[in-house]
């Protein structure tokens, strides 16, 4: 299909996108299938089965099978496939970064970035053994109290387009290594990435069963999230559907850690780096075409700041797309995106920029979008209140920092927030004030690495805890507290 225009192409000659199960690619059985569009051509490079409920129960029972032995496995042996996962992933980090361009449309640059962010979360697990281990105690004369942490059993992941290979290794080495069995329902745009994933965890020693991918939408995440075998599942996407992931999944008893949508603002006070701020704005409203739930969407301008204002236009108007900024998703993303333009267009704001105009250097039926900057709206306009997820950014005037945190608090959402400031003052004021999981001072993409998690506030994330990080490790495992006394000797006291 041309995402353009939306017309059908041939395509009986096209591959049908596989599932893994039990360590193998195996062709889906679904009779549903949507095609597999290359952003940046427009091409149909594959067909995307809608795998059925009975094929994750089919799934399910060969993860559960594998789960048994890997959760007896030792720690520090389940580790060692991580180490060798890891390796593995920079060795291939130019082919994979090829297939995250292909599919989602990054720029190889912006693909490689993100395959290091990945391997940073496979080296945060190596040290599962040194951050699993749990504390022991005499809690009386000769009782001891320890805690140990068991496997869940069958767990599973639902992740987004945006970062194909990066969000599911957010999950995928806490939960093995903690000695789950995995089941990965990739996006249907970007269904690749996971099956070279799969290789290479199977190349890294992994027994057959315990990582498995699932193609599909909405039908079968519905199943993940009733199938009572399925004990945990890491969800990350829009609010809307992270909101029924988490509701659904909770009432078939689960736990459950969803990452919802974001739109994140940035403060510039007149102190501010003026080539430093700049630069930086442009990279987060611009990186990955502004499809990152990290990306700057709100500038708020607090006083005079236009000779900032105006360095961030001149640098975004050279943007040539297909060389600077790569392609959004889908023809319904781009619809998506320009409906903003062409609302804001007519509801007064100023279109300082208008990436609809920017001249491309590629084919006519990618999916291309210049910078664009939207300015003069209101707090209430849909511009600066709805996540819009393509390279526009919001501009909005204030007089003073607390009329903009008053504007960044009233957010819905709590995904990111920074400032730029020359001032450590100011900068505490707004660390103390905005409201959001991973703020920022004078960074544009405030992403904490490891060992800091990664997890946003408010309607950017439903149910307790960060996606990576320690907080991961006990998602992922459950905790027993054993009282021991083995010392006949010592007299029976408090609960003997
Ligand atoms: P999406 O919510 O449309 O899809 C995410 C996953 O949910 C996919 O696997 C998809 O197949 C499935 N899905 C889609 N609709 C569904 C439905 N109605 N019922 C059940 N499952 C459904 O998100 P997307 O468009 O793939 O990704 C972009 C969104 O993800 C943005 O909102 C972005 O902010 C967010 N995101 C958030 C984070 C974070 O860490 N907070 C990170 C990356 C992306």
């Amino acid at each position: 299909m041309d995402k353009k225009t939306g017309e059908s192409a041939a395509v009986s000659a096209v591959p049908l996108v596989p599932n893994v199960v039990g360590g193998s690619a195996q062709p889906g059985k679904a009779k549903r299938t949507l095609p597999l569009i290359q952003p940046a051509t427009g091409e149909t490079i594959g067909m995307v089965p809608m795998s059925t409920s009975d094929e994750l129960s089919e799934m399910v029972q060969v993860a559960e099978a594998a789960q048994k032995n890997w959760g007896l496995t030792p720690l520090k042996d389940r580790v060692q496939v991580l180490f060798r996962l890891k390796t593995l992933l920079e060795d291939n980090t130019p082919a994979l970064a090829e297939v995250i361009n292909k599919e989602n449309g990054k720029t190889l640059d912006e693909a490689r970035a993100s395959i290091s962010r990945a391997i940073e979360c496979v080296e945060y697990a190596t040290s599962l053994p040194q951050l699993a281990a749990g504390p022991v105690l005499e809690v009386s004369r000769g009782v001891e109290c320890k805690m140990l942490r068991f496997p869940l059993g069958v767990v599973a992941g639902i992740t987004p387009f945006n970062f194909p290979l990066m969000v599911p290794l957010w999950m995928i080495p806490l939960a093995i290594g903690c000695g789950n069995a995995f089941i990965l329902k990739p996006s249907e745009f970007t269904p690749l990435s996971a099956l070279e994933l799969a290789k290479l965890l199977k190349k890294a020693g992994l027994p057959d069963g315990l990582f498995s991918v699932i193609q599909g939408d909405k039908e079968v995440v519905e199943a993940i999230c009733d199938h009572p075998k399925i004990k945990a599942v890491a969800f990350v996407g829009s609010t809307r559907v992270a909101k029924a992931v988490y509701t659904r999944a909770t009432a078939a008893g689960k736990r459950v850690r969803a990452l919802g949508g974001a739109k994140n603002h940035l403060i510039v006070v007149p102190d501010a780096d003026p080539e430093m701020t700049a630069t930086n704005i442009v990279a987060s409203v611009t990186g990955c075409a502004g499809q990152r739930c990290m990306a700057a969407s709100v500038l708020l301008a607090v006083g005079e700041v236009g000779h900032i204002l105006d360095r961030v236009k001149n640098i975004m108007q050279n943007f040539v797309p297909g060389k600077d900024i790569g392609p959004v998703i889908s023809k319904a993303a781009y619809d998506r995106i320009t409906g903003y333009l062409e609302r804001a267009g007519k509801s007064g704001a100023k279109l300082v920029l208008d990436g609809r105009t920017a001249k491309s250097q590629v084919a006519a039926k990618g999916l291309f979008l210049g910078p664009s900057i939207v300015d003069n709206v209101t707090p209430q306009h849909e511009c600066a209140r709805e996540e819009i997820f393509g390279p526009v950014l919001t501009v909005l005037h204030c007089k003073t920092l607390d009329e903009a945190l008053t504007i960044e608090n009233s957010s819905p959402y709590g995904n990111a927030a920074c400032i730029y400031t020359g001032s450590g003052k100011v900068a505490q004021y707004f660390i103390e004030h905005s409201h959001a999981g991973m703020v920022g001072v004078n960074i544009g993409v405030p992403v904490p690495r490891e060992p800091f998690a990664f997890g946003g506030w408010h309607d950017s994330r439903f149910g307790d805890g960060d996606i990576t990080g320690a907080s991961a490790i006990d998602f992922w495992s459950g905790v027993k507290k054993v009282t021991s006394k083995w010392s006949a000797e010592y007299k029976a006291n408090w609960m003997s």
